[in-house]
């Protein structure tokens, strides 16, 4: 995919701030809005990878991958891109893996305007100072991806959730192998069990579990990032996801402590990428939004 054109709408001065299908990122006031290139670049199945612009939908990228049997741990709503800049994994995480993981390989514009490849694109290929974690969640502020190869994974035969508001969720999590996804409100606990038919049922029946319509609706208000030790204290309204450490709650999220270190640190690689402070200027990676 030819990302000239992405990088010199990018160019090399001047505020500028890269948008996806705008879920999550308002505009950043007084930069030059630029988009990503879009669509599906190619797909090869045989090897679990596909690659495509940055601002192809993830919906899209799902429906192609359907065809083969395949999907992509991404969030959809939005664009690819954007899904990777914001880091968010869904409530499958626990069996499909984070966001992160799904991102092999990035060609993305720097600061200076220049087209950076990071990565490599086979599973196998990491080595050596791991560019594209730091990019997963970066928000826009250290490099404007232009061209993604992703990983790819089988979709599952059968996937069914069950229900129990009997066995506590600790219990639960230690009874099942790899559930795709642990859920509990503090009273009852859904699991998202995939596979073979048979063994998803063999495995509910072992574990105590009943079939359920579907996972409860989650409270959109919050996404508290908290210790496991921590949801027995929680109060109102929320939907945990166990083994994960994610809390879908009816209140907004509480500010972050984050540590002095831990902000110099972001300040530092920050300045490192972008001196000028050109990239997405005022946004904000440790913001818990
Ligand atoms: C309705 C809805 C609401 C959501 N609300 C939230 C929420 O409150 N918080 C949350 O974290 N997630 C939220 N999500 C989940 C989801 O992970 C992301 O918001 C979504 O995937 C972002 O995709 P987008 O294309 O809309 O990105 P945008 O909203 O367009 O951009 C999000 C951020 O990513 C940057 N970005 C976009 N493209 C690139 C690129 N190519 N290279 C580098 N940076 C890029 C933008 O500059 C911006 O900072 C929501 C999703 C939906 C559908």
């Amino acid at each position: 995919m030819d990302l000239r054109e992405f990088a010199e709408a990018i160019g090399d001065s001047g505020p500028v701030t890269v948008t996806g299908a705008g879920t999550r990122g308002g505009p950043v006031r007084e930069a030059t809005v630029v988009r990503a290139p879009a669509g599906i670049e190619w797909l090869q199945p045989e090897e679990m990878t596909v690659c495509c612009g940055a601002a192809t939908p993830v919906d899209e990228l799902a429906a192609a991958l359907a065809e083969h049997g395949q999907r992509v741990a991404l969030p959809s709503g939005g664009t690819v891109g954007g899904a990777l800049a914001m880091g968010r994994s869904g409530t499958w995480r626990l069996g499909w893996g984070p966001t992160r993981d799904a991102l092999l390989q990035a060609r993305y514009v720097s600061a200076s305007g220049d087209e950076v490849k990071a990565g490599g694109p086979t599973v196998k290929n990491v080595s050596g100072f791991d560019l594209c974690r730091l990019l997963v969640g970066s928000r826009g502020t250290l490099g404007f991806i232009g061209e993604v190869i992703l990983r790819t994974w089988p979709m599952a035969r059968h996937s069914q959730w069950f229900s129990t508001a009997t066995i506590e969720p600790d219990e639960l999590l230690a009874r099942l192998h790899r559930p795709t996804s642990l859920l509990w409100d503090g009273t009852t606990a859904w699991g998202l069990l995939e596979g073979h038919p048979d063994d998803v049922a063999a495995a509910a029946a072992a574990a105590g579990l009943v079939p359920a319509d579907g996972p409860p609706e989650l409270p959109t208000a919050g996404r508290w990032s908290i210790r496991p030790a921590q949801v027995r204290s929680l109060t109102g309204r929320f939907v945990a996801e166990v083994g994960v450490g994610v809390v879908h709650h009816s209140e907004p999220a509480p500010a972050r402590d984050v540590a002095p270190a831990v902000r110099e640190l972001t300040r530092r690689i920050k300045h490192n990428f972008d001196p000028a402070g050109r990239l997405n200027p005022g946004v904000d990676v440790l913001d818990a939004g």
